[in-house]
């Protein structure tokens, strides 16, 4: 075992106990080792191979790999929840095929099916069953990841990919219950106009960790990025995206290529229409979103986390925040849904084993 990615979380995991040896109250939103992980491979003018199962470890990858020359990698994020009545449930794990598909075509990749990527998601969260938390504990982050891994040096094609998926118990992922306090980020842009934006490409993080990094400094939970375009709407967080309510009428900025489609901001948008709310999706000035009643995030490592304040060029404005807000009931709705707390009537859980 890597001594050095192990945190103090873990103990001890004998195999024959339901659950890993976790201390579930102190768990964070962050790596841990778990049991196995999920591995494909596709060559070059062939489909996916079917997939294994195999033990968590380092991967091998040849230094030419085309992921670590030209950054040709995609990832995805999904959860398994644990039922107060031992289910296991995986949300929506299809949206996540079609948009590692989308992806994989921005990136000039191939792609599994998406029949394949719910299998793997599958086997993924049953072959680390005992590292999902127990209810109202936290969940099985489930990490599906698609690359380039066969060397390319100048010229196509990429001989290789790999598609595997690993997964990690975690708790919340913004640590900030009351609410997030953020600042607009006027300098660095997270994408571009006809770029990688609207996909998960792994190129579109790290070139933000400088504001980040500065922004976390000074107290700030996250940044909310405007368009490259005009500097002058919003667009969304690092990995979250952006709603704001005025009156009756719940806005978005539209998808124009530039943000992430996020399966949590598309079932929101459902459910505010299910509330009785008029849903926009269209571009958002940061002067009108600061006037907002309320702002919030979606993601699905945030749920749904209302927006505290917004801090523009040392001006703060504050929001509202709270159990009477609509960022609580919408967080509410989707986590009773998502870990079997309420019948699912929309059709967007998989149960993926029984005898918990
Ligand atoms: C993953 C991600 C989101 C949220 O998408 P979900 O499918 O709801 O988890 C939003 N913005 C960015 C930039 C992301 O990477």
């Amino acid at each position: 075992m890597a001594p050095s990615a192990q945190p103090a979380l873990l103990t001890s995991v004998s195999s024959d106990e339901k659950y890993a040896n976790v201390k579930w109250e102190e768990l964070a939103f962050g790596f841990v080792r778990t049991d196995n992980m999920y591995v494909a491979k596709c060559n070059h003018g062939e489909d996916f191979q079917e997939g294994k199962i195999v033990p968590f470890a380092d991967l091998q990858l040849n230094p030419c790999a085309a992921v670590l020359q030209y950054g040709q990698g995609l990832y995805e994020g999904l959860k398994a929840y644990r039922t107060e009545d031992g289910r296991i449930l995986l949300f929506r794990p299809d949206q996540n095929g079609h948009r590692i598909q989308a992806g994989a075509k921005r990136l000039y990749m191939p792609y599994p099916s998406v029949d394949q990527f719910v299998s793997a998601m599958k086997q993924v969260a049953l072959a680390n069953k005992k590292w999902i938390p127990p209810p109202g504990k936290g969940t099985l982050y489930i990490r599906p990841i698609l690359f380039g891994s066969g060397p390319i040096l100048g010229s196509f094609p990429v001989p290789e990919t790999t598609f595997s998926a690993f997964a990690c118990p975690v708790g919340r992922y913004h640590k900030d219950n009351t609410g997030l306090n953020l600042k607009v980020e006027d300098k660095f842009r997270r994408a571009f106009l006809s770029g990688t934006g609207g996909v998960k490409s792994i190129t579109n993080y790290c070139p933000v960790w400088i504001p980040m990094a500065e922004a976390r400094k000074q107290g700030f939970s996250d940044l909310l990025f405007m368009d490259a375009a005009t500097g002058k709407n919003v667009e969304e967080l690092f990995a979250a995206n952006v709603f704001m309510l005025k009156g009756n009428v719940v806005s978005t900025p539209s998808l124009t290529g530039t943000i992430l489609p996020g399966v949590t901001r598309i079932c929101v948008m459902e459910l505010c229409r299910d509330f009785g709310y008029q849903v926009e999706e269209r571009v958002i000035p940061l002067e009108e979103f600061l006037e907002s009643d309320e702002t919030f995030c979606t993601g699905t490592a945030s749920i749904v986390t209302s927006i505290a304040s917004v801090t523009f060029k040392d001006k703060k404005t504050g929001f509202k925040t709270g159990e009477d807000t609509l960022a609580a009931k919408l967080y509410d709705t989707l986590s009773d849904i998502q870990t079997g707390r309420v019948e699912d009537t929309k059709g967007w859980t998989v149960e993926i084993d029984r005898q918990g």
